[in-house]
């Protein structure tokens, strides 16, 4: 079985494990936990098991209104350390749906339509991302970054 190693500083786990390699990659690195957990854990089902890369888009970008634009992941994927990501796509549509209704029936251009959405989702959007990051890296890492997160010897 391909082991998880030590880089030092943080654990590298190959990213092809199966369940069951997971499953004990991840008890080698709670061993100290509650056996009751640890039971729990052993009892899991290495089927269910995968592994998950954890990603986060860089907020920022503007672009120029046109006949396309974005909402939810596609625009403003986040971390799930606070469980925004699916409200925050939802929160889009609620932001756009007004700016086509106004466009359709009452005179407003579709680009005001679009950009005035496009400005208001940056705005609540790239916030999200940023307060996830911060959650992940408060909750992983007690506010260091991410690489200097220590693995338990
Ligand atoms: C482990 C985990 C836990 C999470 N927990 C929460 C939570 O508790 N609360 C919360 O709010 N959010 C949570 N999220 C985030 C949430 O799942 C996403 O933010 C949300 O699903 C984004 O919705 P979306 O419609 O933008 O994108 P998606 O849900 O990714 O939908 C995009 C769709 O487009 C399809 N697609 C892609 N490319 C093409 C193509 N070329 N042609 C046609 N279709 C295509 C995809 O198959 C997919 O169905 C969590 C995410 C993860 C990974």
């Amino acid at each position: 079985m391909a082991r998880p190693k030590s880089c030092g500083i943080c654990y590298i786990i190959p990213e092809n494990l199966n369940g069951a390699e997971l499953l004990d990659a991840l008890i080698a690195r709670i061993k100290h936990w509650d056996e009751r957990i640890l039971k729990l854990i052993r009892h899991t089902d290495p089927s269910t098991v995968g592994f998950l890369k954890v990603k986060s888009s860089t907020p920022g970008a503007v672009w120029r209104t046109g006949p396309v634009t974005l909402l939810g992941d596609s625009i403003h994927a986040m971390t799930y350390f606070r469980a925004l990501g699916g409200n925050t796509a939802l929160y889009d549509t609620g932001l756009l749906v007004p700016q086509l209704t106004a466009a359709r029936h009452h005179g407003k251009s579709q680009t005001a339509a679009v950009r005035d959405y496009e400005n208001a989702m940056r705005d609540h959007g790239y916030e999200a991302v940023r307060s996830s990051l911060s959650a992940m890296l408060r909750n992983v890492g007690a506010g260091r970054p991410l690489s200097a997160v220590a693995a338990p010897q």
